[in-house]
This record gives C-alpha cells, sequence and structure tokens, in this order.
C-alpha cells in the first residue's frame, strides 16, 4: 500500500492490454484524487483499456497508474437541473469505465450520441483523451464536462475550452480524464439500437484475435490522395506473415494479430517488415511503450 492507500504492486501488464503482451511493471490502482496525486508524484503512464498499445516484454520504468474504485463506475441519473425534454446530463462516469459496457447501458436507455463508438474496446477515459470514435460517431459527439487530473491539481473543463479534433482532445499527454459528465439526446433503444448495427456492420471483416486495433494510419500520397493503409500492405503481399506468434491478420492486413503467446518484440519486427517492404511512409496508430520513434513516426522515403 502506498502512504494514501493506494494499492502497488508489480504485475505483467499483458493482463491490461488487448493485445496480451507487455511485461512486469509497477502498477498503482488508484481510487481517490489524494492517491492520484500522490502517484503523479514520481514519473508514471496513464493505462486505460490497453487497447490502443504495444508495451515492450520488458514493461516499463514508470509507475502504470489504473484507475479503480468510483473512478471505474457510473452514474447515469440526469440531472435535473441541466436535463430538457430532449436533452439530458449524466451524473459522473469514472474514466476508468469501459466504454462498451457504458454503450449498451445507453441503448437499453434509450440514449443517444455514444453510440457511434460500438465495438471501440478502450475505457471512457483513454477513449476521451484521443477522441477515440468512427464515421458514425466520436467521444466529444457526447461529453458535458470532463474533469482532468494534472500534478498542478484538478479541473473541469467543458468541449469548448479544449483544442479537440479527429483522434484528439487536446487534453496533454498524461493529464488524466478522472470522470466525465455525459450530454446525451433522448431516443429510444430501438432508434439507438438501429445506429449501433450500422456502426458495427462496418467492423465487419475486423479480426477477432487478439489485437491493438488498426497498426497505421491511412498515408497520404504525395499527389495529395490518401490511401488505405491496409490496401497497402495487402497490395505488398504480407497478409498472413508471420514473426513468432504475431502475424499480419488475414482478414485484414492493417491489424497484426497475437496468435497465442506472441511477444512485444516478435510485433515491433512484424512493423518493420510492414515499413520496409510497403515503401510508402506511415504513421503508427498506436503507441508503443516505451516509446520507439524510429517504429512509429512516417519515415521520409519516396513513395513507390
Ligand atoms: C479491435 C479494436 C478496434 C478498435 N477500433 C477503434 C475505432 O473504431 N476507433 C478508434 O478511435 N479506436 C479504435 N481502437 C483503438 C482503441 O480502442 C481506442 O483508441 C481507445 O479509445 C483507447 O482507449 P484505452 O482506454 O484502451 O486506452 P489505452 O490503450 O490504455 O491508452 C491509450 C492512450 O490513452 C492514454 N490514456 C488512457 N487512459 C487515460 C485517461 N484516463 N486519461 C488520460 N489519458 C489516458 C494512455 O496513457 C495512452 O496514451 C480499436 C482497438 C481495437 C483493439
Amino acid at each position: 500500500m502506498s502512504r494514501t492507500g493506494a494499492r502497488v504492486e508489480r504485475l505483467p501488464l499483458a493482463r491490461y492490454t488487448t493485445l496480451g503482451v507487455g511485461g512486469e511493471s509497477e502498477v498503482w490502482f488508484v481510487s481517490t484524487q489524494e492517491q492520484l496525486a500522490e502517484a503523479m508524484e514520481q514519473p508514471y503512464r496513464i493505462l486505460g483499456g490497453g487497447s490502443n498499445l504495444v508495451i515492450a516484454d520488458g514493461g516499463v520504468p514508470e509507475r502504470v497508474l489504473r484507475l479503480s474504485g468510483p473512478f471505474a463506475e457510473r452514474d447515469l441519473e440526469p440531472d435535473p437541473q441541466l436535463s430538457t425534454g430532449t436533452e439530458i446530463v449524466t451524473g459522473w462516469v469514472g474514466g476508468g469505465v469501459p466504454l462498451p459496457g457504458l454503450v449498451r447501458a445507453l441503448q437499453k436507455l434509450g440514449l443517444s450520441n455514444l453510440e457511434g463508438t460500438v465495438g471501440i474496446p478502450g475505457q471512457v477515459g483513454g477513449s476521451v483523451w484521443m477522441n477515440a470514435g468512427t464515421r458514425f460517431g466520436e467521444m466529444f459527439g457526447g461529453l458535458h464536462t470532463i474533469e482532468i487530473a494534472t500534478p498542478g491539481g484538478v479541473r473541469q473543463v467543458t468541449p469548448d475550452d479544449l483544442n479537440w479534433g479527429y483522434r484528439q482532445s487536446g487534453i496533454p499527454r498524461n493529464h488524466i480524464v478522472t470522470r466525465v459528465r455525459l450530454k446525451l439526446r433522448r431516443s429510444t433503444p430501438g432508434e439507438v439500437q438501429a445506429n449501433m448495427d450500422a456502426a458495427d456492420q462496418a467492423r465487419k471483416g475486423q479480426p477477432k484475435n487478439k489485437t491493438p486495433g488498426c497498426a497505421f494510419k491511412n498515408p497520404t500520397l504525395p499527389d495529395g490522395h490518401k490511401v488505405s493503409a491496409g490496401k497497402l500492405i495487402d497490395e505488398a503481399g504480407l497478409k498472413g506473415t508471420r514473426v513468432g506468434n504475431a502475424m499480419i491478420a488475414s482478414e485484414h492486413a492493417n491489424f497484426i494479430v497475437n496468435l497465442g503467446g506472441a511477444t512485444a518484440a516478435d510485433v515491433h519486427a512484424l512493423l518493420e517488415v510492414i515499413r520496409e517492404k510497403v515503401g510508402v511512409p506511415m504513421e503508427l496508430e498506436y503507441e508503443l511503450w516505451p516509446e520507439r520513434p524510429e517504429l512509429t513516426q512516417a519515415p521520409v522515403a519516396e513513395a513507390r
């Protein structure tokens, strides 16, 4: 236990990532602002659902913070003072709440605005931090207030206070989204379900194995055209390429999957193969912990 009562344990991070890789690190389970403030006194990283991360086999040297207790609870009761006939503002929803369960609960209540995020396996905090979404909707489509813990203290902001945009919230790295209040439109369970089905349909063809999602962002060619990273990797003949127990998915070439027992080193090696064979500069979609700029940034190279 820490001074303020946070549970601190060395644990394999593989169990907290959707890829299922990541070595042992010091994990802090924080459930109060006091514990969070203590945890932030030394270098730290904040881990959400681990669905956008490849963590090295040796783990990370920093403290790894996980939101627990009240930070992983949700109060979806409408606030009578802020809600109207058509729009409701909820109570607090913790940053550690899993997004898929939240989306399901909102569907049952017939509350709309976040159903476009169906199928995103992250937590609320991580998904707000990067404004996760699909073409059917994104996190910032349903936010009223965001509570953020920083090394300088806790503050509450609205989306208007932030410079948010496509897959970015404008919240600095390592500022922690602890809780949010949602702004939702009253609808019906049937209508929300229909919107979810449309978003789900667009996911058909994604692999079912363990994965951290899409590997590369769609690059822009020198002539200004955006191309599909998956198509480029497929055209390079790389579907099904394996290093150790990591493989470029045969269903969709922009996914690297863990066939069981893969290591981060296997995944890094596959990323290198893709960069070398595709020949178009591509930027990595997910994060590598610790950072590996040579693998994540788009190299300056001639287009094919
Ligand atoms: C099968 C699959 C499908 C996916 N589909 C999509 C999709 O359609 N659209 C999309 O946008 N993404 C998609 N993703 C990627 C991923 O699910 C999202 O980016 C998700 O929002 C990441 O949230 P997380 O909680 O898992 O964050 P993590 O992976 O744990 O962390 C990602 C980043 O967020 C930071 N972070 C985590 N929690 C917090 C917090 N509380 N406060 C501040 N920063 C925090 C971390 O430090 C890290 O920098 C997909 C992933 C998978 C595996």
